[in-house]
């Protein structure tokens, strides 16, 4: 396939150069071949390891992926282990990683393919693609990896490495630019090697060819076929147009501590079923930056005897859309456990808290505080 190529001439004049794109195939291959990163998943060919691993990836660094990789596949080794699982467990499981929605997918899937699918994955894209959590990057990874399917997954890795192969000028960011690196790597996806093709184009983006600063040219196992290098303007691809600002909320967390019990015990909320971090635990919190004496009214109004109220340090959590600026206290209280408790509310003991609860990266801050609550009170016991 040719592979047209605007560039600017010396003179100012827009000149068309063409770029054979199937020639990256041989050199790409050649270079995974020896220089594939080892992870665990390609220890394990199959198709439940691919999909796991693919889902847990998709916003998330390798590094970042692996040992929970590891303790997902001892936790559920197969894919009738995990959908006999509560969605508690699997969020547990999950907890720290983020895009919660991934992993509540994933138990849904599990139970369709158990139910429709004999317990194994659909060896069809389109099968694969109707399942919640697979979209087409995804269902395109399973197939060709798993099942050899001669299908691409285009992903921003790909994106960036094929846009500075072609010095693309159209802005990565839409639907057309998409459409365009999809189907180029359609027409040029071995058959007798997909999986490997695609893994060694995502390979190449996460190790040569990278997002921020200058890329790794000189070890490109295609440099001599790269555009962006030959007329040296390889940090100006991708064209990406600027996002839209985070939208930012604030947030009052409160960390109730029950210490009229022992062991002393905190409340915890469950957070709606649809939404942001949709089914997790956290901590009490009311919208708004709250000063200490309206944290005592609102205490108050449920019913709480208030000992101690501590304003503790300010922490701030990214999302995709949106920031939260949390100002935090910890109350220790008497929950009145009369028809003016806090609605929903569920007191867990702070030993129990971190075996059980998913509690969203969101809370750290407020989790360490906990964390060490408990040690300096085991401490005080010994
Ligand atoms: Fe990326 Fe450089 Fe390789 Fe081009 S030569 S694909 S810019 S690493």
């Amino acid at each position: 396939m040719l592979f047209y190529v605007t560039i600017v001439g010396k003179t100012g004049i827009f000149m068309k150069q063409s770029l054979k794109i199937e020639s990256i195939v041989d050199p790409l291959l050649q270079w995974y071949d020896s220089h594939a990163r080892i992870l665990p998943w390609r220890d394990h060919p199959d198709p439940y390891a691919i999909w796991i691993s693919e889902i847990m990836l998709q916003q998330t660094r390798v590094e970042a992926v692996i040992p929970y990789f590891d303790r997902w596949m001892k936790a559920f080794p197969d894919l009738a282990a995990l959908a006999a699982a509560s969605e508690d467990e699997v969020l547990k499981l999950w907890e720290g990683l983020g895009y919660y929605s991934r992993a509540r997918n994933i138990l849904k899937a599990a139970r369709l393919v158990m139910g429709n699918h004999g317990g194994s994955l659909p060896a069809s894209y389109e099968e694969l693609r109707s399942l919640p959590g697979i979209g087409e990057y995804t269902a395109g990874s399973i197939g060709s990896i798993a099942f050899q399917l001669p299908v691409p997954c285009v992903d921003g890795n790909v994106m960036r490495v094929v846009a500075r192969l072609t010095a693309n000028p159209t802005d990565i960011g839409t639907a057309a630019a998409k459409k365009l690196v999809t189907e180029q790597i359609r027409e040029i996806i071995p058959k007798d090697r997909p999986g490997d093709f695609n893994q060694a184009m995502m390979e190449l983006g996460a190790t040569v060819c990278l997002p921020n600063g200058l890329p790794k040219c000189e070890i490109c196992p295609v440099s001599h076929l790269c555009e962006a290098r030959r007329q040296n303007r390889m940090t100006e691809f991708p064209v990406k147009s600027g996002k839209p600002p985070r939208k930012i909320e604030q947030k009052t967390v409160l960390v109730l501590l029950d210490e009229t019990v022992q062991p002393p015990k905190t409340a915890l909320l469950k957070r709606p079923p649809s939404g942001l971090l949709a089914g997790l635990w956290e901590y009490p919190n009311i919208e708004g930056s709250l000063s200490e004496e309206k944290v005592r009214q609102i205490l108050d109004s449920y019913g709480m005897q208030i000992f101690s109220l501590l304003k503790l340090q300010e922490s701030k959590h990214i999302f995709t859309h949106v920031e939260w600026h949390m100002t935090g206290y910890l109350a220790s209280v008497r929950p009145s456990g009369g028809a003016a408790e806090l609605p929903g509310v569920r007191w867990v003991c702070i030993d129990e808290l971190n075996e059980r609860f998913a509690l969203p990266a969101a809370f750290k801050t407020y989790n360490q505080i906990l964390r060490r609550y408990k040690e300096s009170r085991n401490e005080r016991h010994e």
